[in-house]
């Protein structure tokens, strides 16, 4: 087991180059990695979320060995791994497509690596009698059957097994459930994770789908063009998004963003703007800071999630800001939590509503409130985080 460490590892890709002109002036390069530093604790399971193109994939290929980089070191522990090939890594890959060998049966997919290591029978009987253990109920019954015989999820498991088989010192999975239907990749996420959890492997994990990321991870690493834009565990990620992007890009629905301009009135500040009358008195214990980042007169983008919004005023309570809507359009989810689309002027919001008596149907106007305190606020310029 070991931890693993990238120090500003740059990779790019010249996806205009002609394969046979190796450096050409005349294509634009792709950061596919930008500077990137991470580091994933020995035995900790990192998700790695961002949008279709930011580097996922090719950040695991980079640890892999699979990828060459431009710039930068990679350490699995204190060993330097960056000019070593992927069999000198001692890793596992798991792929969304996960290539078995389509003309052996199971058992022999999985003897394979060790068939071509001479080692002997009764050695690799063992290590597929352990492998089947650690798969649990209904492995056995995989070990005679040839791939075009197996469901997608017993691919997926046949798959895993090859990679714990050979006992890596670090796991790298990329989507390997996207191919499930939802109930079989839920089913097959608890397996992984126990068996992740059961040899504390090292991984690094990547998946489009965020539920999976928290489900699996200790940390999760949220990644844009190139760059990580913030590590964390799911609550540090959710609560506290670091900027604009993080925060609209974790949680699901995600977080509504309104653009305000922060103005002083009689000594108290003020997020609004002036064509809808909309006003949002500052709680006072983020004054401060909004005062010393020279915050008052500028614009700032003022974050609330969907599941802070309540319907009804609540005039009782300090703090809370009640607003009148439009509700545009309505959702009942199988979990009976209700989403509802909501517009102020120009703007759109949801809330999501759990527990609700009634529901305005589209059309119809209802108050609605949130606690200002709950929101966050980021600068409308570079997208930081004031407030979070
Ligand atoms: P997805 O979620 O769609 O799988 P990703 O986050 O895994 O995307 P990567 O596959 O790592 O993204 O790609 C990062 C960037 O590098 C993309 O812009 C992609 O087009 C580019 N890229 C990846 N591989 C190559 C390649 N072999 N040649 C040229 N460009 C590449």
């Amino acid at each position: 087991m070991s931890s693993i460490r990238l120090e500003g590892v740059v990779k790019k890709f010249y996806p205009d180059r002609p394969l046979f002109f190796r450096k050409s002036s005349l294509s634009s390069a792709i950061f596919a990695l930008d500077h990137v530093y991470l580091e994933i604790k020995d035995g900790e399971t990192m998700g790695v979320i961002g949008p279709t193109g930011c580097g996922k994939t090719t950040l695991l290929k980079v640890i892999a060995g699979l990828e060459k980089i431009e710039k930068g070191k990679v350490y699995f522990g204190n060993k330097d791994v960056t000019r070593l090939r992927p069999r000198e890594r001692g890793i596992g890959m798991v792929f969304q497509t996960y290539a078995l060998y389509p003309h052996m049966v199971t058992r022999e997919n999985l003897a394979f690596p060790f068939r071509l290591r001479r080692w002997p029978e009764h050695m690799i009987d063992e290590k597929i009698e352990f492998t089947a253990n650690t798969l649990g109920v209904g492995f056995r019954e995989l070990l005679g059957r040839m791939p075009r015989t197996l469901s997608q999820g017993q691919k997926q498991r046949v798959a895993l097994g090859r990679c714990i088989i050979r006992n890596p010192s670090v796991f790298l999975l990329d989507e390997p459930l996207s191919s499930l239907d939802a109930k079989l990749r839920i089913k097959t996420r608890m397996e992984i994770k126990k068996i992740l959890r059961k040899f504390s492997v090292t991984t690094v994990y990547v998946t489009h789908d965020q539920s999976e990321a928290v489900a699996l991870s200790h940390r999760i690493a949220i990644m844009r063009e190139g760059k990580i834009e913030q590590v964390g565990t799911f609550e540090e990620v959710y609560n506290h998004p670091v900027n604009l992007f993080v925060a609209g890009f974790v949680g699901d629905p995600s977080m509504n963003l309104l653009q305000l301009t922060l103005a002083e009135k009689r000594g108290e500040l003020i997020m609004g703007e002036p064509v809808y009358n909309l006003k949002i008195k500052v709680p006072k214990e983020w004054e401060r800071k909004l005062r010393e980042k020279e915050m008052v007169g500028k614009d700032l983008v003022f974050g609330i999630r969907p599941e802070h919004i309540e319907l009804g005023k609540n005039k009782s309570s300090n703090g809370t800001f009640t607003f009148r809507a439009k509700v545009e359009d309505r959702e009942v989810t199988i979990n009976n939590k209700a989403h509802l689309f909501l517009r102020i002027g120009h703007h759109r919001l949801l809330a999501t509503l759990e527990n609700y008596r009634y529901l305005p149907a589209p059309g119809e106007e209802a108050d609605f409130t949130f606690s200002v305190n709950k929101g966050k606020v980021f600068n409308k310029e570079n997208g930081l985080a004031l407030i979070s």
